[in-house]
């Protein structure tokens, strides 16, 4: 492991796509920072952002209902939707400036166009959807959108969920013909290639983040163990950020920040049902989202995906909820017990108090038999084949819980960026939504830990060559929205409607 470098001036702890994103903005914006990135495992992007360990959705909160709640009056909120489905264009503006720098030489290698999809059945839902139609069909930002409740229009957009349906079954569904899908893996793959090819960036695998010390001139001593030898070293930065998914909290924990204290971890694990059979797959070419279940942690919404990793068509349904204590895929079963501490006892206390309807949901799922599990695929592909579906274990998401003054603790499904003070460490905490909106990430670290920075003398100039809507609200803005979209699905090889 030894480093060129014992005084870097960024730490990244962690090589999934948030690190590699954040480490990308800031080689963009100052190409002479020094930066160690550092990895436990033997390569990038193989924890949740890793491709089958997530949906792989352009998550532009399109036709993921969950995003959509109904008002007691029968009214849809689509605030929170619009907030990340713009969210998503801030990605997709980096990844075209990265395009056409050549940095990712065929958007192909990790995006394709696919449409998203919202399908319900039965009157009640499809009042829903109707209303949520509605709402959303008038914004610009969901410009396209298409609603149908006929049976052979909804069997020309997929197939698979009409064909074998009990007839005379209401149904209903939504479509936008300008989703896509990500390969967030094999993103991470080319952003950290990219980094590789600039001096003063190192990336070390293999290689643990144990310890987080402030010296006395207030820079961190990072501690790193060599997964193989066990031998340590310690560099010293002037920044860290804290991009270790699952494990971040544990990271959070151990730099002793006091913006840390009385935050908890609670992990969400997940199964999906895979057929690579090109016979099916070649007949669905969507992302069908349909209605989550009582009590169901918003992102387990299930939905059955057209996925395109490595050149091959696949399909993913799922997620099924499941409980493991591991905060990693590859973590320990003992991380949720040794990331309880005297600070955060009380807040997860009161969330499991607060929280029966998820408890049930999770024992539920936990115990759900395989043939059960079947059964929820075949209320969206009434025609799946068992023989032609198999197991697949999804990535760990950690879902915050945070003090709250009020009730004690909160569990949140967002994800949170939790800075010292100082601005010279930060921990991204949380899981969805995740990968689709890691630019969107990056600029909300600088705009908290760079402030000083962004100014006509330092980055903004070359910031709003990154992201050419820097400043302007899209939700807002329908002008700029329509051009950016345009621009942006044309370098990036995706519809535009
Ligand atoms: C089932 C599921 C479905 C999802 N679906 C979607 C989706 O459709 N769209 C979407 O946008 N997002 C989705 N997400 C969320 C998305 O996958 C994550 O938000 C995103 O991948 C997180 O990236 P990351 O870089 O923070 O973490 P990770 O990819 O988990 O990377 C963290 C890295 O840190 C390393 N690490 C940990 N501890 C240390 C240490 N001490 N020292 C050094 N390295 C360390 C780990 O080994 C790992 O490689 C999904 C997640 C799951 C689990």
């Amino acid at each position: 492991m030894p480093t060129q470098t014992e005084t870097p001036d960024v730490v990244l702890i962690g090589a999934g796509i948030m690190s590699a994103t954040l480490g990308t903005v800031l080689k963009e914006l100052e190409p002479g920072l020094s930066i160690a990135m550092f990895e436990t495992l033997k390569d990038c992007g193989q924890e949740s952002s890793q491709a089958w360990n997530n949906a792989g959705t352009g998550h532009a909160a399109n036709c993921e209902l969950n995003y959509t709640p109904q008002r007691p009056d029968g009214s849809v909120d689509i605030s929170k939707a619009l907030v990340v489905n713009t969210e998503f264009d801030v990605s997709r503006q980096l990844w075209t400036y990265l395009t056409g720098t050549g940095a990712i030489p065929d958007p192909r290698a990790f995006i394709h166009p696919c449409p998203h999809m919202s399908f319900v059945w039965g009157p009640e839902n499809i009042a829903f959807l109707r209303a949520r139609y509605r709402e959303m069909s008038a914004h610009h930002c969901y410009h396209g959108m298409e609603y149908s409740e006929d049976r052979a229009k909804i069997a020309e957009w997929a197939p698979l969920i009409i064909e074998g349906r009990e007839e005379g079954q209401p149904v209903a569904a939504t479509r936008i013909v300008s989703g896509s899908d990500v390969d967030y893996g094999a993103l991470t793959h080319l952003l950290v290639a990219g980094l590789i090819r600039q001096p003063g960036f190192e990336v070390h695998y293999n290689s643990k983040v144990v310890a987080l010390d402030r010296d006395s001139g207030g820079r961190w001593k990072v501690t790193v163990e060599d997964t193989y030898s066990r031998a340590r070293e310690t560099v010293s930065a002037r920044f860290v950020f804290i991009g270790a998914g699952g494990a971040s909290l544990e990271l959070l924990q151990a730099s002793g920040i006091p913006e840390g204290r009385g935050y908890g971890g609670f992990p969400v694990s997940g199964i999906w049902l895979r057929c690579d059979d090109d016979a099916v797959t070649r007949r669905h070419h969507a992302k069908v989202y349909g209605k989550a279940a009582t009590g169901s942690p918003p992102m387990s919404v299930p939905h059955l995906d057209t996925r395109i990793i490595g050149g091959k068509t696949s399909l993913l349904f799922g997620p099924y909820a499941g409980f493991s204590s591991k905060f990693l895929k590859h973590g320990s079963l003992t991380d949720l017990f040794r990331s309880i501490t005297h600070d955060n006892i009380i807040p997860l206390l009161d969330v499991a108090r607060d929280n029966v309807a998820l408890t049930e949901y999770l024992i539920g799922q936990v115990l759900q038999s395989a043939s059960h599990q079947f059964a929820v695929l075949q209320d969206f592909f009434p025609k799946a084949n068992r023989n032609e579906w198999k197991e697949a274990v999804a990535g760990q998401r950690v879902q915050i819980i945070k003090p709250d003054r009020e009730r004690g603790g909160l569990l949140e499904f967002g994800t949170e960026v939790v800075p010292a003070a100082d601005k010279s460490i930060v921990a991204l905490l949380g899981a969805s939504p995740g990968a689709s909106t890691a630019a969107f990430i990056a600029t909300e670290v600088l705009k908290v830990c760079f402030a000083d920075r962004l100014t006509e003398s330092g980055w903004l100039p070359k910031l709003r060559k990154l992201f050419p809507t820097w400043g302007i609200d899209l939700t807002r803005h329908a002008e700029a929205c329509r051009k950016t979209r345009a621009e942006t699905a044309r370098a990036l090889k995706l519809e535009y409607v």
